[in-house]
């Protein structure tokens, strides 16, 4: 496992815009206050939902479109940089109306509400190419 020590920056609270995509007005956010890492917590309600699962046979993201109001019961994810540009991963658990859930990587969701906690770092963190997984990881 690697690992930094970083030191707490800002905190903020947010409530997230109606139906602007939930993760880009993460990024943006994040552009717009210069925040080069951070992690965030959040919940709300989207109005559908893309998850990416990735297959770690063929180390492929692979859409799943749902076209269905969600209570976001769980959203957690952090900010960092790729490519340069801000990068909100983000993982969430949404739910129906029967109480069944989704679950995973969202790529893209419609807001409906959402509110939002997020913890800024004082540190630069940047994804890049790692061979095992050919994911974007932190290079710690
Ligand atoms: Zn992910």
């Amino acid at each position: 496992m690697d690992y930094r020590e970083v030191e707490g920056g800002r905190e903020f609270v947010a409530r997230l815009d109606h139906g602007r995509d939930w993760r880009e007005q993460i990024e943006a956010f994040a552009a717009d206050e210069g925040i080069d890492a951070a992690f965030f917590f959040g919940l709300g309600a989207v109005q559908d939902a893309e998850i990416y699962f990735y297959d770690q046979q063929e180390q492929e993201y692979y859409p799943v479109a749902f076209d269905e109001p969600f209570e976001v019961a769980a959203c957690v994810g952090n900010i960092s940089h790729l490519e340069g540009e801000p990068f909100a991963h983000t993982h969430a658990v949404l739910s129906r109306e029967d109480g069944s859930t989704v679950a995973g990587h969202l790529n893209r969701a419609t807001t409906f509400a959402g509110e939002l906690y997020v913890r800024e770092f004082d540190t630069h963190l940047e994804r890049a190419h790692d061979e095992t997984t050919d994911l974007d990881l932190w290079p710690l």
